[in-house]
């Protein structure tokens, strides 16, 4: 064994044997984090203090996370898994890395669309449309189904059709429109684009401020977040932009979330269970959310967050964030199809 690689094993035996002692003394809790957002380091803390488990933490990217997961198998330490989007929620479920959610206390506070019998989303997000206040009017994009419309022909920007984000829009219209009109609408979204898709939902909100696009498809936090912003440039961009709750006159705006699960070879299901539970109480909600200039899952928790105040109250599309799983790899291929990449 080389003088390295035995530094390393002394380094894990140390380590293991830590883990051990704070085990038995509190507990400890794993948790596979794809959500990243610096707000939420006082949101594990919180935890800490007050069940005096502790958490130690793996973020990634999705994919590396399910993998890893995978690879582990039955031997995986994760007890816990965080991630953002219903499609990506759906395609772990799919995997089959949850275990049963059993919770009275998720039962009654998260409402029944907004969870699955292995999942649970703690936070909601809106996906919608901003447009260019010098050359369109917010009567113009008013639905995603406008967008389609050959008045805006070269006019529409927006991030890939694989994104997640965009594929789940894509599985709440088949839903509600079916495929055949979803694939309409594809093709015909694709025809009016400005640009091929690239860059996230940001740098589309920059592109129709700097009139490369007039109208173009985001998550409602990245404009918050803009609004929010104190930094001149941004404030010049939410200046030039107009905002839009989307289909307010039909099935509501399209709701995405961040959510989390148990795993099903949790080591530690009872400190799993409670942290999902913590993060359904109110203080972590707030939390949560507004970290992210999100709205809390659980309704009766209301955030104080000045752009989201502005941006007033709207009609959210009640549909199950569990049925999207159904149809969202059929919103790739239409998307595939369409030619919306
Ligand atoms: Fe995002």
């Amino acid at each position: 064994m080389t003088i390295k690689k035995l530094a390393i094993g002394l380094a894990f035996a140390s380590l293991s044997g830590l883990c051990a002692n704070t085990a038995l003394a509190q507990g400890e809790l794993n948790i596979y984090s794809a959500r990243h957002y610096q707000t939420d380091e006082a949101l594990y803390a919180g935890f800490t203090t007050m069940t005096g488990i502790k958490i130690n933490r793996i973020e990634a990217k999705e994919d590396e996370l399910l993998e890893r997961i995978r690879n582990e198998g039955a031997n995986s330490p994760g007890d816990v898994l965080i991630t953002v989007d219903a499609s990506r929620l759906a395609k772990a479920d799919e995997q089959g890395v949850f275990a049963p959610l059993n919770s009275a206390l998720l039962n009654e506070r998260i409402p029944a669309n907004l969870r699955t019998d292995t999942w649970a989303a703690f936070s909601t997000r809106a996906r919608v449309i901003v447009y260019n206040k010098e050359t369109l009017s917010a009567d113009q994009v008013a639905t995603y189904a406008s967008l389609a419309d050959p008045s805006l022909k070269g006019k529409v920007c927006t991030r890939s059709g694989s994104h997640p984000y965009n594929l789940s829009l894509g599985a709440a219209m088949i839903k509600h429109l079916g495929a055949e009109q979803t694939e309409t609408w594809a093709r015909s979204l694709v025809a009016n684009f400005a640009r091929a898709p690239k860059g996230g939902d940001t740098d589309q909100i920059r592109a129709v401020a700097a009139g490369e696009c007039g109208v173009a498809i985001a998550n409602s936090y990245y404009f918050a977040r803009l609004m929010n912003s104190t930094r001149p440039e941004d404030i010049k961009v939410i200046e030039s932009v107009g905002f839009v709750w989307p289909d307010q006159k039909g099935n509501g705006t399209h709701i995405n979330v961040s959510g989390a699960g148990l795993l099903k070879h949790a080591p530690n299901k009872e400190a799993g269970i409670k942290f999902l539970e913590y993060l359904a109480s109110d203080d972590a909600q707030r939390y949560f959310a507004d970290g992210n200039n999100e709205w809390p899952a659980v309704a009766s928790v209301k955030v104080s967050n000045p752009a989201l105040e502005k941006l007033g109250p709207f009609k959210a599309d009640p549909l199950p964030v569990g049925d999207l799983a159904a149809t969202v790899a059929e919103a790739q291929r239409i998307f595939d199809r369409a030619g919306f990449r």
